[in-house]
């Protein structure tokens, strides 16, 4: 046996093997070690190879799913080696030979199918990059729900693309993964370098056209080498991994770089699209956005929402489709209804095509497939807008499929095939009577158990089944003298004695036992190819089952996104080509959704107008901290990405001309994880900027110079904005705590200043969060530290400074005689001492009122009116 696990390990030295040993799965030498403490489970030893101990741990079959989870979550892959035959059957071939067994599996992080595996709302994307000479593409699928993607890139566009799809696995050739390293790290992504022999175009080629039958590539569109190299590569991957039995990928959608909004990876981080900064959901727009009731709507909105479109043909049919959902709510509440009950088509499918699927999975396409015909029925009476009408339309067409299931299948299938009971009687002739064989000859063995209390006279006698001996009569030892005896003995064959019972059993019940057993076996046989032949009529309507699918989700989207517009009251925006951007009461609908949770706060709608002909428009926003600067920047983004995502927008009115890039920049983020002065990457990513946006971009840079001294920050945000302004020509929101650069509004053509108030009450500031045109007078630091709970004496000290500070300025001084001219901190007046405690103070102390009576109360008044 360990020769052939060695021989099974050694061509799977990259994963884990998980040894199929009857009802475990076993790990032996170093994945024993590894797999032990990754799963927190005994690490034991079997035998010993070379004189040495052999590790060892296990995991049960039934429960190995969530160990299997736990070893993907930390990065393992792991091969599932089954036993290709029965011990019976090794026994058969000669009485050493080791049961066959074999890979059957690989599981990666990109080739998951199972529910407990995948998180039911997220696509769950194995991706593959290929260069093939100067050009590169990147390949995608989810084989959980069949979507397959490709598009040519340039090499710089890889990392963005990565962080828009998310996937959570990466194939690249053998030695290119460590140009990857970083970006896939950064991005929780598994990197899996592959022999470079899979990306060979001319086979994957020939792969492609063999997976999808047909002749030629170009069926589905002109693809250029590299885009055939990736698609090929990770076709292969998938039947390495799959053992051969290759997943339903649809025909492969091509898609390219200037279809969608061109979103960077720190901007996404930035934005909290669909994870917020601390790395979960909650907390994203993802989150505060999401009312979808399916997870395929759940899905398709998240891959919406990572990438808005840029066809005005694309939004423009979206919005329809949300407004005809907002205005008509009576329909869309029953859709909703109807959605809520409907499974997940997609994954069942994909499950019924690797077969690892089971009656449930049946069933799910059958109680969807009824869903959707009742969903179709409702929207049957309404004039329904394109992108609603195509998803119905997506929906009808299987009444017959749907027939079959329903004759085929009973209400609520058990889970595994094997155990058989999920065909419907009545549904096959003679499946119906290898069923009434069977139970017909357990109602007569419960005849017997009367018929043998009878003739032995033993009342007590029972008849019994268990895996061993079968069915046999148990009757107490007492009992049993007499039916170890003549007469009885004739009829009653002994079979075991145990410490209490004795069993027999007689030639009638052996023969009636034997009948019901071939034909439960028969049934069950019965059922199988019943289970296959349902399975294969699915199949074959796979592409078909996938477009309703995807229709429902459509419909799910949509009546979500009318729900929220019409729940947090957003507008519908106007988007065309232009290079507008005018949101009148504009609103954070993170922090806005925030604020109702915590505080019950209002959140306070602010207009931005960006709006430019040609040239750049920018607004300098500045304010003090806290005033709501960086979420005023935030939500004019997120106003853009969900207008052109086909959304309604938290505002009063949005008129956007499309975006083609979004850049979002916050200075000096920390970023210690990568080991970069923060300073440092704060420029990398200023420099992106300026040399790619657009001038159809939209950019939001947040105190960009903060990372460094004074005059140089101020200087390169100086010099940043008057790029933007010339060269970029974009529209951008750039706040900065410098003042000196609002001087610059007066100079620069489109260029304006604009300030979040906040209001002095008492030597206290107010914040307003009210955005204003014009440049704010001071930047209220000291206040804020103040509010934050710097020492008193800190704060005084500050104020001091700052006085001397601005007197200086205005008076032309010089910073030097300045220093001169304020003591130094430590020669400051000490802080005033504590106040002496007075006598009535302390009285009061000590008073406990609760055990005064009013009369004690009085006479104690007397006495602190004479202590003070
Ligand atoms: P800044 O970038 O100016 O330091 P932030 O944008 O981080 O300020 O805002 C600070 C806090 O003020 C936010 O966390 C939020 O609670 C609140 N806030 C910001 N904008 C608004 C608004 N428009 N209405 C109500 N509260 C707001």
């Amino acid at each position: 046996m360990m020769a052939q696990y060695l021989e099974i390990k050694e061509a799977h030295a990259d994963a884990l093997l998980f040894y199929r040993m009857g009802d475990f799965y076993e790990m032996f030498f170093e994945d024993a070690v590894n797999a032990a403490e990754a799963l927190d489970i005994a690490l034991t030893k079997r035998g010993k190879h070379n004189d040495a101990d052999i590790p060892m741990c296990g995991v049960p079959v039934h429960a190995a799913e969530g160990y299997l989870l736990t070893l993907i979550r930390k990065g393992f892959r792991v091969a599932v080696c089954e036993q290709m035959e029965s011990p019976v059957e090794a026994k058969k071939r000669g009485s050493k030979s080791v049961v066959k067994r074999g890979v059957v599996r690989l599981v990666t992080p990109g080739t998951l199918t199972e529910d407990a595996l995948l998180e039911a709302r997220r696509h769950n994307f194995l991706a593959c990059y290929a260069e093939v000479r100067d050009e590169a593409a990147l390949a995608w699928a989810d084989i959980s729900t069949g979507a397959f993607h490709v598009m040519p890139l340039t090499s710089v566009r890889l990392s963005p693309e990565l962080a828009r799809l998310a996937p959570s696995e990466l194939i690249v050739a053998d030695g290119a993964e460590q140009v990857l390293h970083e970006p896939a790290r950064d991005l929780g992504i598994s990197l899996t370098p592959i022999g470079r022999a899979s990306f060979d175009s001319t086979a994957a080629e020939k792969r492609i056209c063999a997976l999808f039958h047909v002749g030629a590539l170009e069926a589905f569109g002109n693809f250029g080498r590299a885009e055939v190299s990736a698609m090929g590569a990770l076709i292969d991957y998938l039947e390495i991994t799959q053992k051969g039995k290759l997943p339903l990928l649809q025909t492969p959608l091509k898609e390219s770089e200037d279809r969608v909004v061109q979103i960077d990876a720190a901007t996404r981080r930035n934005l909290e699209l669909t994870r917020s900064l601390s790395g979960g959901r909650a907390g994203s727009l993802l989150s505060v956005v999401d009312r979808t009731v399916t997870p395929g709507g759940a899905r398709l909105l998240e891959q919406r929402l990572s990438s808005p479109s840029r066809n005005l043909d694309v939004i423009h049919g979206r919005l329809d489709a949300v407004s005809f959902a907002a205005d008509d709510s009576l329909i869309a509440q029953d859709l909703r209804d109807a959605l809520r009950k409907t499974p997940d088509l997609d994954r069942a499918l994909s499950r019924l095509s690797l077969e690892r699927g089971g009656p449930r999975d049946l069933a799910a396409i059958r109680n969807g497939l009824a869903q959707a015909a009742t969903i179709a029925e409702l929207c049957n009476a309404g004039d329904l807008p394109v992108l609603l009408a195509t998803a119905v339309q997506n929906l009808t067409g299987f009444d017959d499929l749907l027939t079959l299931l329903d004759e085929a299948l009973v209400a609520e299938p058990p889970l595994m095939a094997r155990d058989g009971g999920f065909i419907a009687p009545g549904y096959d002739a003679e499946l119906d009577e290898a069923r009434t064989l069977r139970d017909e000859g357990r109602s007569v063995i419960a005849g017997f158990q009367k018929k043998y209390s009878e003739h032995t006279g033993i009342t007590s006698l029972k008849i019994k089944h268990n895996n061993v001996l079968g069915y046999f009569i148990e009757t107490t030892a007492t009992h049993a003298e007499k039916m170890l005896n003549p007469p009885y003995s004739e009829t009653y064959i002994h079979r075991q004695t145990t410490a209490n019972q004795v069993r027999f059993t007689t030639v009638e019940l052996s023969e009636i036992e034997t009948r019901i057993l071939n034909a439960g076996n028969h049934a069950l046989e019965i059922e199988k190819r019943l289970y296959q032949r349902l399975s294969d009529e699915i199949l074959t309507r796979a592409a078909q089952l996938n477009q309703a699918a995807r229709g429902l989700a459509e419909l799910d989207l949509t009546t979500a996104l009318a729900d929220l517009a019409r729940g947090e009251n957003w507008c519908r925006p106007q988007v065309d080509a232009s290079r507008a951007f005018d949101i009148q009461g504009g609103r954070h609908p993170v922090v806005e959704h925030a604020l109702r949770q915590q505080s019950g706060d209002a959140f306070i709608a602010n207009d931005c107008d960006l709006s430019a002909e040609d040239g750049a428009a920018i607004w300098l926003l500045t304010g003090p901290n806290m005033a709501g600067k960086s979420t005023f920047l935030r939500q004019n983004a997120l106003i853009a990405l969900l207008a052109q995502m086909g959304s309604y927008v938290p505002a009063e009115q949005a008129y956007i001309g499309v975006v083609s890039q979004l850049f979002s920049r916050v200075g000096a983020s920390d970023d210690l994880a990568r080991g970069r002065s923060t300073f440092m990457v704060e420029m990398v990513e200023t420099a992106a900027i300026l040399n790619q946006a657009d001038d159809h971009a939209l950019v939001i840079l947040d105190e960009i110079g903060r990372g460094t001294a004074t005059y140089d920050g101020l200087s390169i945000a100086w010099a940043t904005l008057e790029h933007l302004h010339a060269a970029n020509k974009c529209r951008a929101l750039f706040a900065t705590h410098y003042h000196e650069l609002t001087a610059l509004a007066g100079n620069l053509e489109g260029v304006d200043n604009a300030t979040v108030a906040v209001k002095e009450w008492e030597g206290e500031v107010i914040f307003l969060h009210e955005v204003h045109k014009g440049a704010a007078d001071r930047s209220y630091g000291v206040q804020v530290a103040q509010l934050a709970g710097l020492p008193a004496s800190v704060v005084e000290r500050a104020r001091v400074v700052l006085d001397q500070l601005e007197k200086t300025e205005r008076e032309g001084g010089k910073q030097k005689a300045l220093i001169d001219d304020l003591p130094l901190f430590s020669a400051a007046p000490p802080p005033p001492p504590p106040p002496k405690a007075s006598p009535v103070a302390d009285m009061l102390g000590e008073i406990l009122p609760d055990e005064l009576s009013p009369r004690e109360a009085l006479d104690l008044i007397y006495k602190l009116k004479e202590a003070a």
